[in-house]
């Protein structure tokens, strides 16, 4: 990397995206991490500490709603601010509402569509009006094995996702001549706090679909980002790369 480089994780508060934070701050870059609300900011800060001590990069916070145009804004200009750029996104912030489509709540589809859709929406939007400026940026956004193949009972979670990926090709073509490359993660199942709300039971039945036997590692899924967000993956964009030890849902 020639100049340190700033990078953006939304959603950073804990699984998958800290351990995109982490990885990204060991490979170098300095992070703006994030998490939804003002209230998770003291959690948030001692996250950042962690990283600026034992990666010498600088860490800031920015408590912000993905869903909420403004506030995504404000996510993004406090990282050009208080860094200098924003050169990284990583859509990382997401929700779940579980439930069968024939009971499920308006509010329920609506929300996981507003944080999962919208919000990555939202960031790559004020994120690429910088970067298109700058000729230079990498796009991760967040997707799922479930937006790729359905899972009966997340209706609103697999549209979400599968929205992502129709955002991550569509601005892949759009920014491809100004540098900036735009792809899509699907992790499978990935040991979280999102994934830790299933029963012993149900992790040991979906193990069992899983070829290599296992959940995969919020770590696992970091390696991949902070490879797709490095200079090296200049010529891949409009990708998107399944992540789930070989499971067929
Ligand atoms: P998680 O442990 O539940 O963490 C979710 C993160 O998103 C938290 O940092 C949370 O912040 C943040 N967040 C939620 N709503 C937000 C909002 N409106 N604005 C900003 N931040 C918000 O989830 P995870 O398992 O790490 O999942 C991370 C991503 O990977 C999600 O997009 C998920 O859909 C995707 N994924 C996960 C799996 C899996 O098996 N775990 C599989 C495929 C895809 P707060 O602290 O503010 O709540």
């Amino acid at each position: 990397m020639t100049a340190t480089k700033n990078a953006i994780v939304t959603g950073s508060s804990r699984g998958i995206g800290a351990a995109i934070a982490q990885k990204l701050a060991e490979q170098g870059y300095n992070v703006c991490l994030n998490c939804s609300r003002e209230s998770g900011l003291d959690h948030l800060r001692q996250v950042a500490a962690d990283l600026e001590e034992r990666f010498g990069v600088r860490a800031v916070c920015c408590a912000a709603n993905v869903a909420v145009p403004e506030e995504a804004q404000r996510l993004i200009d406090t990282c050009v601010e208080e860094l200098g750029s924003v050169d990284v996104l990583v859509n990382n912030a997401g929700i779940t509402k579980d439930g069968l489509a024939v009971r499920m709540k308006d509010e329920d589809f609506d929300a996981v569509i507003s944080v999962n859709l919208k919000g990555t929406f939202n960031c790559c939007k004020a994120a690429a009006a910088k970067m298109m400026k700058q000729r230079f940026g990498r796009i991760v956004n967040m997707s799922s094995v479930v937006g790729v193949a359905g899972n009966a009972g997340q209706v609103n979670y697999a549209a979400s996702k599968a929205g992502v990926i129709g955002i991550t090709k569509s601005l892949a073509k759009e920014l491809a001549a100004r540098n900036i490359t735009v792809n899509a993660v699907a992790p499978g199942f990935i040991a979280t706090d999102m994934t830790d709300a299933l029963s012993d039971a149900q992790k040991g039945a979906i193990s069992e679909r899983i070829a290599a036997k296992r959940f995969g590692e919020a770590e696992e899924v970091a390696a991949l980002v902070g490879f797709l967000a490095s200079e090296q993956a200049a010529y891949i964009t409009g990708q998107v790369i399944c992540i789930d030890g070989g499971m067929a849902l």
